[in-house]
């Protein structure tokens, strides 16, 4: 599994970096960091809801 952010969509809403911090993390400058593109599997179900939570689709996530 592989996760992808897209920059132009995001809106640093913190939604995702919310459900799984271990995983997603917005800077001070609002721009998301993706801090495990490849999450272990303990984190996949987290970062399954948090990709289909975010609120504008910018996660990509590759399985
Ligand atoms: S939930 Fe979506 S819009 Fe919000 S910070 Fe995460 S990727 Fe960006």
């Amino acid at each position: 599994m592989e996760i992808s952010v897209d920059p132009l969509v995001c809106e640093a809403n913190g939604v995702c970096a919310g459900l799984a911090p271990d995983v997603f993390e917005l800077d001070d400058e609002d721009r998301l960091h993706i801090l495990r593109p490849t999450p272990p599997a303990d984190a996949l179900d987290r970062v399954r809801h948090a990709v289909r939570s975010c609120p504008k689709t910018a996660l990509t996530l590759r399985e």
